[in-house]
């Protein structure tokens, strides 16, 4: 593959491009965490203007993850002023490992005041640079993190990095207990897998919601969903499959691993998953796919909609965050091998797993929440808002024989017979899939199912490293004092089998029957964005993050403030882009309409008394009376939108009045406005219709 990673500075460009011992020096930081000396960052500043420009780069920029969970980038150019008039390109050391954005436009939940504006980034040499390429220039991109004049992360990379180091310590502690003596680092690894639709520019521009919130606030259902199944792994539209070829491409460029492609299961939504990698880099890599599918939609005359619910009716999208550690000599600590019930160090990493999924369902519930998702956890589609964990069968055994107190047996996959003789005899799996599991072992990972899919994967993994590092050490906490290792690890894992088997489920997570059964059991099940953010303010959780150094309390309670923050906001530009599309574009069509009709009844009984009209009289009552009602709900959502601005409760009041009154307010103006469009001529109905954006691309 020619192009693939040309546009990254990667480790074969840098063992090219720079002297021994800098290139030495350098991986030493990067595979062992070491601090950066400046002579080596000096050099390899200047090796990689090099590179940039004489791939045609003219600027560079510190790339960086704000609250905001997308990207941020300011843009310098390589120029310097000669005393003669001209210029040289010049990029320093110290412009490479350190820049100096003005930090005050982006959320910060409180930590920073205004006036105090300086923030920080700084190099992160774990993520190699890239060059973005945007029409026609090219720009040296430095994943960097983002922090406050007071040092505290004002980002989602900081947390990332410190979760994984975390993670590394408490693991190698394990490992440790187990006789190994050479692993020097365990670094978690993840695949997300990103779920996204596509609709055609010429319907998207008509569509103020779709351009201003991400979704349609408005539009019938149309007379075919996705109810046949017939997109799902269905043939790739030409258009499709030419956006996707550009786009892999495009990822490829960027060393990002693009690997499996296909459509989704509403029409009009498609998926991309990469092959894993170390999770910060995986990180970056996603917000590059986001980027990348956004850029190139609009090269193909589509938009890329990213939103977790574009389409009411239909499914929504996600990210499915494959998760799983992998030790420095390359082995994946979650890979049963043959024999898992006779793989104890596997099996206590699994309890670990289990434990802290357990432990702390609600730490994970509140990193996959936001607006967007609230539409889909815990409002009837995939995944539920009850945590739970799905093991398949073979695991599910020997948890069972682990509260026995033995292990003899493993479940092993059969030969399966298709019953055509050319065929070859599948080989089952041991382990089934459980698509409606929010977090399912798949073989050799688990797969976490509820992220959203226009959210960083910074924030659930922050929390999926941390609460497994916590639980790992209470592990060796206990296994190192063990007088007798064996046995205090057999009681160890059966006492865990034992307390935890409550957060396992095999069965369908979108039944209600699960939901009763889930509470009889003690499961969490928090069903909004605003609710779960106050799992944040607990003293527990403050502790947690900051016995690891993940956060501290500041760091915590400001994504508090920014979660309940940004959730009002997307709400109250919801509601506002309703207002004015039920004022600017529905109301006059509908008025337009009823005229119509009206005229018709006098045109058509001034023509012949006797004719019968009462086809567009009771179009006409109708129409009018949806209006009516249709104008009262407006009203209704303007005052709580109103009031919503005049209130002065705290965040966690706002975020309650945002769900309560105003997103309600708006659900009864959206049934009456769909009702409007059902009710008025094609010709007049101001918004493409769900027909058009899901199967016209
Ligand atoms: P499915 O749709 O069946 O879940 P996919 O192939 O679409 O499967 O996605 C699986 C994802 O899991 C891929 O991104 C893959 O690279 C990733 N993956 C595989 N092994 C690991 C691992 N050890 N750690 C993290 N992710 C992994
Ligand atoms: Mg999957």
């Amino acid at each position: 593959m020619k192009n693939f990673g040309e546009n990254v500075f990667n480790d074969a460009v840098m063992r090219e491009r720079l002297p021994k011992a800098t290139y030495k020096s350098l991986r030493k930081t990067i595979e062992q965490g070491l601090a950066l000396d400046p002579d080596v960052a000096e050099i390899v500043a200047s090796a990689m203007k090099d590179w940039a420009i004489e791939k045609g780069a003219t600027h560079f920029t510190h790339w960086f993850q704000p609250l905001t969970g997308i990207t941020a980038e300011k843009h310098d150019s390589f120029i310097s002023p000669t005393k003669h008039g001209l210029v040289f390109m010049d990029f320093s050391g110290k412009e490479l490992i350190q820049g100096e954005p003005d930090a005050s436009s982006f959320p910060s939940g409180g930590i920073r005041a205004t006036f105090e504006a300086r923030g920080y980034t700084a190099w992160d040499c774990t993520s190699p640079a890239f060059l973005k390429e945007d029409a026609n220039s090219l720009t040296l991109c430095i994943p960097t993190a983002f922090c406050s004049y007071t040092g505290e992360a004002l980002d989602k990379k900081t947390p990332l990095l410190r979760s994984m180091q975390t993670l590394s310590k408490q693991a190698l502690r394990l490992l440790r207990l187990f006789g190994n003596t050479t692993t020097t680092q365990v670094t978690s690894t993840v695949g997300a897998e990103q779920e996204y639709f596509l609709v055609d520019k010429k319907f998207f521009d008509r569509r103020m919601d779709l351009m201003l919130t991400g979704r349609t606030l408005f539009g019938a259902m149309p007379p075919k969903g996705q109810e046949l199944d017939d997109h799902y792994f269905g043939s790739l539209k030409t258009r499709v499959a030419a956006f996707m070829h550009d786009l892999n491409l495009d990822l490829w460029k960027l060393g990002v691993l693009a690997k499996t492609q296909h459509n989704e299961v509403a029409p009009g939504q498609f998926e991309l998953a990469p092959i894993f990698g170390t999770t910060n880099i995986a990180a970056d890599h996603n917000q590059l796919v986001m980027d990348s599918m956004k850029k190139v939609a609009l090269r193909h005359g589509m938009v890329c909609l990213l939103h977790e619910k574009p389409f009411a009716g239909v499914n929504g999208s996600g990210k499915h965050n494959n998760w799983s550690m992998s030790t420095d000599d390359g082995r994946n600590l979650l890979d049963p091998g043959n024999t898992p019930h006779e793989n104890l160090q596997f099996l206590t990493i699994i309890c670990a797993v289990i434990k802290a999924v357990d432990d702390y369902a609600e730490l994970l519930r509140v990193s996959a929440s936001n607006a967007g998702n609230d539409h889909r956890l815990g409002a009837n589609e995939a995944p539920p808002a009850i945590i739970s964990i799905f093991l398949g069968d073979q695991l599910t055994d020997i948890f069972a024989q682990l509260q026995n107190g033995g292990l003899n047996r493993s479940l092993q996959g059969e030969k399966l017979a298709s019953g055509v003789s050319t065929l070859p005899a599948f080989s089952k799996d041991s382990t089934d899939r459980n698509r409606t599991s929010p977090f399912a072992f798949t073989g050799n990972k688990f797969e976490f199912r509820m992220v959203a899919s226009s959210q960083s994967i910074s924030g659930p993994n922050v929390v999926l490293n941390l609460i497994i590092a916590e639980v790992l050490s209470q592990f060796a906490d206990r296994l190192e004092q063990a007088s007798d290792f064996d046995q205090a690890l057999q009681e160890l894992l059966r006492e865990t089998a034992t307390n935890h088997k409550r957060i396992l489920f095999d069965g369908n997570g979108y039944s209600t029957e699960w939901v009763e059964e889930a509470a009889r059991r003690g499961l969490p099940n928090i069903s909004s964005t605003v609710d779960a953010a106050l799992v944040l303010l607990r003293e527990s959780t403050i502790d947690l993050y900051e016995k690891h150094k993940v956060m501290n309390r500041t760091e915590v309670e400001s994504r508090y403030e920014i979660n309940l923050e940004q959730y009002c906001k997307q709400i109250n530009i919801e509601a506002l882009t309703m207002l004015d599309m039920a004022q600017h574009q529905i109301i006059p069509a509908a008025i337009k309409y009823s005229t119509q009709l009206a005229n018709s009844i006098n045109t058509i009984r001034s023509a012949s008394s006797g004719a019968d009209v009462s086809v567009q009289e009771d179009l006409l009552n109708n129409l009018c009376s949806t209006l009516h009602s249709f104008k009262g709900n407006s009203t209704n959502l303007e005052k709580a939108v109103r009031e919503a601005h005049a209130m002065t409760t705290d965040s966690y009041g706002h975020g309650v009045y945002y769900r309560d009154v105003v997103f309600k307010a708006m659900e009864a103006l959206r049934i009456d406005g769909d009702q409007l469009e059902t009710i008025i001529d094609a010709d007049l109905w101001p918004l493409p219709t769900y027909t058009q954006m899901l199967f016209m691309l």
